[in-house]
């Protein structure tokens, strides 16, 4: 398909959104939502972000994250080699561009699980993407488990509940939203909007 001279895409009127990004505050449950969609559907495709965080227990290179220098970063965001990318809470995450492009260019579906900023860039270059906004049932139960993840310092758990503030008054920016109460229900809502069953 053409680009036009803004940069995006023109869609075709009742074209399925072939890609989706899932987007929501930090706790909200979005890697717990999406590793449920995958083993009960292991064809639904996530794109793999670059990152300059350090590797959680169990997470594993070039599966949850390809975990970069901040050099290696650099090199990654001067050769135009991400589809966009952001600062959260003290590192750097971005999107590869290529293996998104070519699934796109397969007429694939697409998952991308990026934060506001990210969203935002998405929405800009690519008008036909869908924005889910991933939402807490409410603050509390976000900071639970944000905190009973127990993957975060304090001072980190703080940064991430600041950025959480002005993500969850961004919900309006979304084409649709779907709050977290069951993995399992939410899980079945994001495939159907991505019209993968
Ligand atoms: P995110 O990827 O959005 O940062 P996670 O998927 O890591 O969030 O989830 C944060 C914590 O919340 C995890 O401990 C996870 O088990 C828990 N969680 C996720 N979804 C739910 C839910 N619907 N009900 C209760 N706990 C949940
Ligand atoms: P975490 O460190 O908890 O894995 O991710 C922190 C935040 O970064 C989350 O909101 C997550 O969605 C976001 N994120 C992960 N990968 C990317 C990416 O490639 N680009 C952007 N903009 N955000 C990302």
């Amino acid at each position: 398909m053409a680009a036009t001279p803004g940069g995006t895409t023109p869609v075709p009127p009742n074209a399925r959104p072939r890609l989706t990004v899932l987007s929501g505050p930090s706790g909200v449950g979005k890697s717990t939502v999406v590793a449920h969609m995958r083993k009960e559907h292991p064809d639904v495709w996530l794109s793999v972000s670059a990152t300059t965080r350090k590797p959680r227990p169990g997470e594993q290179h070039g599966v949850h994250y390809f975990f970069v220098t901040d050099e290696e970063m650099d090199k990654l965001i001067a050769n135009g080699e991400l589809l966009e990318w952001a600062e959260f809470a003290g590192n750097r995450y971005g999107t590869p561009r290529a293996a998104v492009i070519e699934r796109l260019e397969n007429g694939a579906p697409v998952l991308l699980e990026i934060d506001l900023q990210g969203a935002r860039q998405v929405r800009s270059s690519m008008s036909e993407a869908q924005l889910v906004f991933l939402a807490p049932p409410s603050w509390d139960e976000l900071v639970r488990r944000l905190t009973g993840r127990g993957t975060e310092p304090p001072e980190v758990i703080e940064r991430r509940l600041d950025a959480a503030r002005t993500e969850l008054a961004a919900e309006p920016e979304f084409d649709r939203t779907l709050v977290n109460t069951s993995v399992e229900g939410v899980a079945r809502e994001l495939l159907a909007l991505m019209d993968v069953v």
